[in-house]
């Protein structure tokens, strides 16, 4: 499966901000966003002409960047929102937060979106008493996600449960810590979902 594997620093110095894709790192001295809060390369520091469609590109690779898509995917899960009722922006990061790797983030399993891809990928999580290796796999409303018995004790399980108290947990999950579970409560509404990305701006980029 394809997925972006350059730095990721240097992502979120593209879109100004913090994107937290590197897990405690980023909150840290060592985040590039404080050393360095501008765009990487020779022109980094020069001065941008912000048109309407700049606007909307860098909320579309923005929350691309978030969640780890590349474009085509991306495209795929707009195309998706389109076909559903209600606005499509918010069905959109609904899609997206719905993916198994977001799933395991968000329920406090891993300390970031790209370590939960990445265990999903190792065979480390199970739904619904089934092991599935397909970071994109969409969750449903009252599917339970566990963590394999041979993957309790791993680095970065035993990490992300060290920080799981700083975290929110979003209320359409529940994570079980001692049995290493997250139930699927509910589909998330726009509000429980904290990513600074105004979707309509790629609601209007792709409806061009
Ligand atoms: Fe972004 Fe985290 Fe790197 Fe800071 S440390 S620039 S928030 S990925």
């Amino acid at each position: 499966m394809a997925r972006y594997t350059g730095p990721d620093c240097k992502l979120c110095r593209r879109e100004r901000q913090k994107l937290y894709l590197k897990g405690t790192r980023c909150e840290g001295p060592k985040c590039a966003i404080e050393k360095r809060p501008y765009p990487p390369g020779e022109h980094g520091r020069g001065r941008i002409r912000e048109s309407e469609y700049l606007l909307q590109l860098r909320e579309k690779q923005k929350a691309r960047r978030i969640y780890g898509v590349l474009e085509k995917q991306f495209r795929n899960y707009y195309e998706e929102a389109t076909r559903h009722s209600g606005l499509t922006g918010e069905n959109l990061l609904m899609l997206l937060e719905m993916r198994l790797d977001n799933v395991v983030y968000r329920g406090g399993l891993a300390r970031s979106r790209d370590e939960a891809r990445q265990m999903v990928r190792h065979r480390h999580f199970q739904v619904n008493g089934r092991t599935v290796n397909i970071p994109s796999y969409r969750v449903r409303v009252g599917d339970v996600v566990t963590v394999r018995e041979r993957a309790r004790n791993m680095v970065p399980i035993v990490g992300a449960l060290e920080i799981i108290g700083s975290r929110t947990i979003p209320a359409w999950l529940s994570t079980d810590q001692t049995k290493l579970q997250i139930s699927v409560l509910d589909r998330p509404a726009r509000g429980q979902i904290d990513v600074p990305v105004q979707e309509q701006l790629i609601v209007e980029l792709y409806s061009k």
